[in-house]
C-alpha cells in the first residue's frame, strides 16, 4: 500500500485510510478461492461496517454475518441481501429477533436452548418459520489470545457439546423453526491450521454421528477466524486464503447438497486500513522517551484491550538514526499505549505516522470516551 503523505499532510488527524484496491484484490482471491465449491462466504460486520467498505464487499457474492438487530438493519441497507444472512449472539433481544424473522434472514445461530423457544415463539407469532443453525461448543482451543478464543468449555458461546443431542432433538420437534445446521466459531487471530483441521475432524465426527440417527443437516457453517499478519503486514498483505480454504475443500467430508459458510471478518479488512496519526509530543524523563500521538485506545482499542501490536511508521521522516520509544495515546487510561519500547527514526512533533493493520476491529470499535471525535475515513486506490 502506497500511502500519499503529502496528502495526508493537509488533512485532520487522527482518521483511517482504506485502500480498496487491496480490498478489492483481497476479495477477488476469496472468490478464485471458494469458485466451484459449495462455499458460501459471509462478510463479520462487526470488523468493520464503514459504507465504502459494504458498498465494496456488497458487489462481490458474499453474504453477511451479523450480531446485533442494528448489524442487520445495517447490512439490508448496504444492499446484503437476507437470504445470505446469519445473525449469531449468547443474547439476542425480542425486538432483533423480530427483526431477523420479519426481514427473513437466512439463518439464526443459536446459542441456547432458551433461545430456540423464544425465537419458535416469535416465528409462530408471525406465522412464519425461522432458519436456525446450533451453534456447537466444540471444546477446541485455538490458541489465540484468552479475550477472543471462543471454542472452549470455559467460554461462554455456544451449546456444551454434551448436550447436544437433546437440543437437536427438541429443535427439530418444534414447528416454526427449521433446523438448518450446525455452526462452530472458535475464535478470532488464529495464525496457524492446526485448529482448523481439529474443527473439521470434530464436525466429520458429529455429521456422521446425526447421520446414524437419521439427521441430515443443509449447512455447516465453520465460523471465521483466520488470522492476519501484524508483524510484516507490507509482506503479506492478503491472508493466507488458500490454505485456509483448503484445509475445509480436504478434510471436510459434505454429504450431497451441503453447503459450507464461512464467516470472515478481519481477514478481509484488516490490511486494507491503517490509522493515520499526527506526534503531538515527544518528551523524555529519566528513562523513557514517549511519543505521544493525536490518536488513542478511542480510535484504536486493540492495543489496549488485546494486547495486541501493530506496526507504526513514520511516514514523515527519511532519518537513518533509529531511537526507542514508547508510543503512547492522548487518553486519561495508562493502558492507552500503542507499544512499548518501539524502535522508529528519530521522531519529531508534527510527524505523520501510520499505524498498519488497523482496518478490523478499529474503525468499529471506536469511542467518544473523554468526548473526543469519532475518527474520520478516507479512501485511496493505490
Ligand atoms: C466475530 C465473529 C466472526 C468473525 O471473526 P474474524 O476473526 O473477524 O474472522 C465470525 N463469526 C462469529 C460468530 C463472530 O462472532
Amino acid at each position: 500500500m502506497k500511502l500519499p503523505i503529502d496528502r495526508f499532510k493537509e488533512l485532520r488527524t487522527p482518521f483511517y485510510c482504506y485502500d480498496l484496491s487491496l480490498l478489492r484484490s483481497t476479495l477477488q482471491v476469496i472468490k478464485d478461492e471458494i469458485a466451484g465449491y459449495p462455499f458460501v462466504v459471509h462478510y463479520a460486520l462487526k470488523a468493520n461496517a464503514n459504507p465504502v467498505i459494504l458498498n465494496e464487499i456488497v458487489k462481490t457474492d458474499i453474504g453477511a454475518d451479523l450480531v446485533s438487530g442494528n448489524e442487520i438493519m445495517t447490512a439490508l441497507e448496504a444492499g446484503f441481501s437476507p437470504i445470505r444472512m446469519a445473525y449469531a449472539g449468547v443474547g439476542k433481544t425480542d425486538w432483533e429477533i423480530e427483526t431477523g424473522i420479519d426481514n427473513d434472514i437466512y439463518c439464526f445461530n443459536v446459542e441456547s436452548v432458551p433461545e430456540i423457544a423464544v425465537i419458535n415463539e416469535i416465528a409462530a407469532r408471525k406465522g412464519k418459520i425461522a432458519g436456525i443453525a446450533i451453534r456447537v461448543n466444540p471444546d477446541i482451543d485455538a490458541h489465540t489470545h484468552q479475550y477472543i478464543t471462543t471454542g472452549t468449555a470455559t467460554d461462554k458461546f455456544g451449546i456444551d457439546i454434551h448436550n447436544l443431542d437433546d437440543v437437536v432433538d427438541m429443535a427439530r420437534n418444534l414447528s416454526n423453526v427449521h433446523l438448518r445446521g450446525l455452526h462452530f466459531h472458535i475464535g478470532s487471530q488464529i495464525t496457524s491450521i492446526e485448529p482448523f483441521m481439529l474443527l473439521c475432524e470434530r464436525i466429520n465426527e458429529i455429521v456422521e454421528h446425526y447421520e446414524k440417527m437419521g439427521v441430515n443437516f443443509e449447512m455447516i457453517d465453520v465460523g471465521g477466524g483466520l488470522g492476519v499478519d501484524y508483524k510484516n503486514p507490507e509482506e503479506n498483505p492478503i491472508a493466507p486464503f488458500h490454505d485456509f480454504f483448503n484445509v475445509f475443500k480436504q478434510r471436510l467430508k459434505l454429504r450431497q447438497g451441503q453447503t459450507v459458510h464461512f464467516e470472515l471478518g478481519r481477514s478481509i479488512v484488516a490490511q486494507c486500513g491503517v490509522l493515520i496519526s499526527r506526534v503531538m509530543f515527544v518528551k523524555e524523563n529519566s528513562i523513557k522517551k514517549f511519543v505521544i500521538l493525536d490518536a488513542g485506545m478511542t480510535d484504536l482499542i486493540r492495543p489496549a484491550l488485546y494486547h495486541a501490536h501493530h506496526k507504526i511508521v513514520n511516514l514523515t521522516t527519511k532519518a537513518k538514526e533509529i531511537d526507542t520509544y514508547d508510543v503512547v495515546g492522548p487518553i486519561c487510561e495508562s493502558s492507552d499505549v500503542f507499544s512499548n519500547d518501539e524502535k522508529l527514526p528519530i521522531t519529531r512533533r508534527g510527524d505523520i505516522v501510520a499505524i498498519l493493520t488497523a482496518g478490523a476491529y478499529g474503525e468499529s470499535m471506536a469511542s467518544r470516551y473523554n468526548m473526543r471525535d469519532l475518527p474520520q475515513s478516507h479512501f485511496i486506490k493505490s
